[in-house]
């Protein structure tokens, strides 16, 4: 049972009882379940409000999922791009693995370490930026 239902009950248990409400001891009682009242009533509106913003706070979380998901995809959008866009984009490159001759594509984050792992043989290729060029089907000289 609620607490505001048991107060209800309480009050008309007070009042089944005939209190008399002039009396020293009916004041009190009839004082404790006004206070009582006022507290159901105030634990409910608290109960509503944590509700309230239980509910914001999964919007804001959805919203944010939203946004994650865009951000995501707007990466997975440029690696496609990539593929389609291959001389207008300057962060992809591409060199040739000397070992199995796999060409390997990476962008600019691995060219600042200065090594990427061969994805067909596991070499390690070290590097520096003048020996790569920028990712173009016609640079292929062999
Ligand atoms: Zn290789």
């Amino acid at each position: 049972m609620e607490i505001t239902e048991r107060v209800a009950y309480l009050k008309g248990l007070a009042e089944g009882l005939g209190l008399d409400t002039e009396s020293k001891e009916g004041k009190v009682i009839v004082t404790m379940i006004d206070i009582l009242d006022d507290i159901a009533l105030e634990l409910q509106d608290h109960q509503d409000q944590i509700l309230e913003i239980s509910d914001g706070l999964d919007a804001v979380s959805d919203d944010l999922e939203d946004v994650e998901d865009l951000v995501y995809e707007e990466d997975e959008d440029d690696l496609d791009d990539d593929e389609d866009e291959d001389d207008e984009d300057e962060d992809c490159y591409a060199t040739t693995c000397p070992t199995c001759e796999e060409t390997i594509y990476f962008d600019e984050s691995i060219l600042e370490d200065g090594e990427v792992i061969c994805p067909n043989c596991g070499e390690k290729l070290e590097f520096d930026i003048s020996d790569v060029e920028e990712d173009d089907d016609s640079d292929d000289k062999e």
